[in-house]
């Protein structure tokens, strides 16, 4: 991991909530899944220990999953979501959705701050570029940052996989074309940290990944 990107692994599906920061103890953080008491003391001390401000928080997108600890993080730290407007279907339907698989979902935060393509999201003296990547979901977005190489791909590109495009507003051609003209556009050398397991780099998955 690069040294201004720490990662938590929370809830049963296993989601990567990233903590990105700058090199003045400014952070972002990214899907805050963390899901009852002991993953938000968790995600708490992780910033408390590093001595972070969080200054903002971003939603790849808003399945359930992703989304679980955005109230705990807005509440704590005075933030509000950001998102893309695109994932308006889901989050409107997050709460009914979460009930079907077992996750409760108390006091959820409507999003009114979006970002879309090509703007930036700026935190301290860093910051990031948002791509707009629909077709696992409308309005994934990933972030990159060109200062320290890195993309934030959230479910859209895993190591040696993609994000899957069965569920509602999923489409494989979009994603295929999200993935080709969007993220392997950047550099080889920029390491992609996903919203489930392994970081990877854009050049292994150009030339590895079997779904592509
Ligand atoms: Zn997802
Ligand atoms: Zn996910």
């Amino acid at each position: 991991m690069a040294k201004n990107v720490g990662r938590l692994v929370f809830n049963s599906f296993g989601v990567n909530t990233y903590i990105l920061s700058d090199n003045t103890g400014k952070c972002l953080i990214v899907d805050p899944a963390c899901s009852g008491p002991g993953e938000e003391s968790r995600l708490a001390a992780y910033i408390a220990g590093n001595e972070l401000t969080p200054l903002g928080m971003v939603n790849t997108h808003f399945h359930i999953d992703h989304i679980l600890g955005n109230t705990f993080a807005c509440k704590s730290y005075n933030l509000q979501p950001l998102c893309h407007a695109g994932s308006k279907l889901l989050w409107e339907t997050a709460e009914s959705y979460g009930l079907a698989f077992g996750l409760k979902i108390e006091n959820m935060i409507t999003p009114v701050d979006f970002v879309e393509e090509g703007d930036s999201i700026p935190f301290g003296n860093a910051s990031l570029q948002v791509l707009y990547t629909p077709g696992h979901a409308d309005g994934s977005i990933c972030l990159v940052n060109h200062d320290e190489k890195y993309v934030i791909s959230g479910d859209v590109l895993f190591r040696d996989s993609i994000g899957r495009t069965d569920l509602p507003t999923g489409n494989f051609d979009v994603l295929y074309e999200s993935i080709t003209r969007k993220l392997f556009t950047l550099p080889d050398d920029y390491t992609v940290y996903p919203g489930h397991g392994p970081e990877t780099t854009i050049g292994y998955e150009k030339r590895n990944n079997p779904f592509l």
